[in-house]
């Protein structure tokens, strides 16, 4: 690419991120968005009049609430012979809105769930504290990821608004299947907080991976208890995922139908089928060009995918 086209659109992008903070920095123009906000009737989005819309918000001057609502226009609403309405963009900083403020900094206790340890088979707890949801055991001090506290399972940035009218195993159910669709776009390359790219930044293999799996713990070289990691970034919103490799396996065919030879449906859905993918044996097959062998032992069988390092399949070897 063209460095000066690179430095215009880097400016660009700079006073549009100032450009839309500002616009939010002003009590009407919020007020304009949450009056068309609760007006939006998803199966009927016909526009506002400007006079129904003027008598929502506390300024009094039609003079300034057109104003404001040609700033709004520049991002976040449309404006036709009709009248008012938010474009998607005004719709979705509303949704980022409503999410993080539907419960004032809500906590949950650690409340026991229904659910064992994938590494131990000891009890787990559930709480949510700071935006996060943990999921952590009782009894191991097992790490994950080095980014993890020992002892946690699993931890996600599950938003506030999920957790309203559901238990605590409901809230875990949610999450689950809410984080699981995250992650198979993270695998596919696609941010999904912003829908940017989010290529594949590491594939991090411990040269001397020693898992202290009597202790359930992690090891200490790798600060994991898994021995590949692989990590993406949006270029667009920073927005990093690291996980196990053998989560790549999850959107395979071949591997979706081998557990369902079977009887096992390998969506992914819950949390067991995690249990599944810890039996997954990893090879280092050569590191330039990177190839990583992921074998699945199932009954006596064995499914093996070789994969680039783009963590690409490039081959699928299936046997016994
Ligand atoms: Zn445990
Ligand atoms: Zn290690
Ligand atoms: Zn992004």
């Amino acid at each position: 690419m063209d460095s000066s086209t690179t430095n215009d659109s880097v400016q660009s992008d700079t006073a549009a991120k100032n450009e839309a903070f500002k616009l939010l920095s002003d009590e009407t123009r919020l007020e304009l968005l949450e009056a068309l906000w609760e007006a939006y009737d998803p199966t009927d989005p016909s526009p506002m009049r400007f006079a129904d819309l003027r008598e929502r918000v506390s300024a009094d001057d039609p003079g300034q609430v057109h104003y404001h609502l040609d700033k709004l226009t520049e991002h976040f609403v449309r404006h036709t012979e009709e009248g008012y309405k938010l474009r998607e963009s005004g719709k979705r900083i509303v949704r980022i809105l409503l999410s993080g403020t539907a419960l004032d900094d809500p906590e949950i206790e650690p409340v026991e769930v229904d659910m064992s340890c994938p590494y131990c088979g000891g009890q787990t707890l559930y709480s949510y504290r700071d935006g996060w949801r943990y999921l952590e055991c009782t009894d191991c001090d097992v790490r994950c990821v080095p980014s993890f506290p020992p002892g946690v399972i699993t931890m996600s940035e599950f938003p506030p608004s999920g957790l309203r009218d559901r238990t605590p195993t409901e809230i875990g159910d949610a999450d689950w299947l809410w984080r699981t669709h995250r992650r198979a776009s993270v695998i596919d390359g696609v941010c999904p907080e912003c829908a940017g790219n989010m290529a594949i930044t590491s594939i991090h293999i411990c040269d001397d991976h020693q898992p202290d799996w009597e202790e359930y713990q992690f090891c200490e070289n790798c600060k994991s208890i898994f021995r590949m990691l692989v990590s993406h970034l949006c270029e667009q919103c920073k927005y990093r995922w690291s996980m196990p490799i053998s989560n790549y396996l999850t959107g395979e065919p071949a591997v979706t139908a081998f557990y369902y030879e079977h009887e096992i449906e390998f969506d992914y859905s819950t949390p067991d089928q995690f249990s599944l993918l810890l039996d997954v044996e990893k090879e280092l097959l050569s590191e330039d060009p990177l190839r990583i062998r992921l074998t699945i032992p199932l009954e006596g069988e064995e499914l093996s995918l070789t994969f680039d390092d783009q963590m690409d399949v490039i081959s699928t070897e299936r046997n016994g």
